[in-house]
């Protein structure tokens, strides 16, 4: 029998995940729902196949272990989610968990065993759909989960605690699926890019330098609304147009630098109408940038300008910061070894930063991470059934990783 290549067997078993969904023709799976617990199931299935231990901690997670040459050898950690976004892609987080449970087979079956073990991670929950709260698997595997969202509550009225208990796991027992720090030897996450750099440039990986810091605010921007007939333009306070003076600047601030990236993705007049002349805009601000002080700074003008604005408009803006995050770096001595693994591959090394969150991202409060992206097609579209990937960069991504495995130098 002909082996099936292992770009062919990740793309093959990322549709037979996918049809653990809660809604039939598209692929919805949230947190500790019927469909979850299968794709949690065949997960754990093809991670016995493969040769590993596999067990399930308090949150959910879905833990394979491919032991070392030695019992209790520390671990390179791997892995990525398995739960999705409502109307979700099949790579998205699938992705990191398929491509490195196919490469220890292949090692399983040369009888291939490391210095080190492997444990491949299925993170129960990262998107944040179901309880409003994200990276709750790689939180509880890094030691900082937050119990307090354990009240939370889903769409339902069910707090996550319940949810919890009728799934079968236990709230109370949550701290003990914290890993020890010293078991662990670094964490790489293999995902999708979500975005078009990689496609742009014609390559099939990226090698992540860092997962972006975020600010977000939520504006309301309040003016006086009047007559669109009777009201001078000389005499008017638009909230709407005070709001889109400030997008237009974050706009052009933000394509200043690379790197550095603003968006105003929410932008409404409350209960406006085509006569009148707005009273009321409400809109959201996102800004991301791989430096913190790149994106200190941007938020620090978009800030000062709106109070230019708001001065000579005679408005007044009424400002929430609803998140901010700084930028999380992937560990230099990883980042180096995926590039000597990319150039000795013969393809062009490319770093980038992640603007997208990622499990990775908690997983650095454990120990080094890195991020090795994979291109989308589809103009790098995600969160999105038209999401898409290749068997070819499957399979070369899959060779990347194996190559870094096998000349993976812990450093210690
Ligand atoms: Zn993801």
């Amino acid at each position: 029998m002909i082996e099936e290549s292992k770009g062919v067997t990740i793309m093959r078993r990322a549709d037979e995940l996918a049809r653990h969904t809660e809604a039939p023709g598209l692929l919805t799976r949230t947190y500790l729902t019927d469909a979850h617990a299968g794709a949690a199931g065949l997960l754990a299935e093809w991670m016995r196949d493969a040769g590993m231990n596999v067990r399930r901690d308090a949150a959910g997670n879905v833990i394979g272990r491919y032991e070392g040459l030695t019992p209790d050898a520390p671990a390179l950690l791997t892995g990525s989610h398995f739960d999705t976004v409502r109307d979700a892609g099949k790579y998205d987080g699938n992705l990191g968990i398929l491509l490195p449970i196919t490469c220890i087979a292949a090692w399983r079956r040369q009888g291939r065993r490391f210095p080190f073990a492997i444990e491949v991670i299925g993170f129960a929950e990262e998107e944040g759909v179901r309880f409003k709260a994200t990276l709750l698997g790689s939180r509880a595997i890094a030691g900082t989960f937050d119990t307090s969202v354990l009240d939370k509550r889903d769409d339902d009225g069910r707090t996550m605690r319940d949810v919890m208990a009728d799934a079968g796991f236990d709230a109370n027992a949550l701290r003990a699926a914290a890993f020890k720090p010293e078991n662990a030897l670094a964490f790489i996450e293999v995902h999708i890019e979500q975005g078009p750099v990689l496609l742009d440039a014609g390559l099939p990986v990226g090698v992540v330098t860092a997962i972006s810091g975020a600010s977000r605010f939520l504006v309301a921007a309040i003016g006086l609304a009047g007559h669109a007939g009777t009201v001078p333009m000389t005499l008017r306070r638009d909230a709407a147009m005070a709001a889109a003076e400030i997008g237009l600047f974050i706009e052009k601030r933000c394509s200043s630098i690379s790197g550095l990236v603003g968006t105003v993705g929410q932008f409404g007049v409350p209960n406006g109408a085509a006569n009148v002349v707005p009273g009321k805009a409400v809109f959201t601000i996102d800004i991301r940038a791989e430096s913190d002080g790149v994106r200190e700074a941007a938020v620090r003008d978009v800030l000062d300008e709106m109070k230019n604005i708001a001065a000579r408009r005679n408005v007044t803006f009424d400002i929430n910061q609803t998140h901010e995050a700084k930028s999380v770096p992937c560990a230099d001595w990883l980042q180096d070894q995926l590039d000597s693994t990319i150039a000795g591959s013969g393809l062009p090394v490319r770093r980038l930063p992640s603007g997208a969150g990622h499990d990775a991202m908690a997983m650095a409060a454990l120990t080094d991470v890195a991020m090795l992206f994979v291109r989308c097609g589809n103009g790098g579209i995600s969160h999105h059934p038209d999401e898409t990937m290749t068997a070819e960069d499957a399979e070369t991504a899959a060779s990347i990783f194996s190559r870094f495995v096998e000349n993976f130098a812990p450093r210690r």
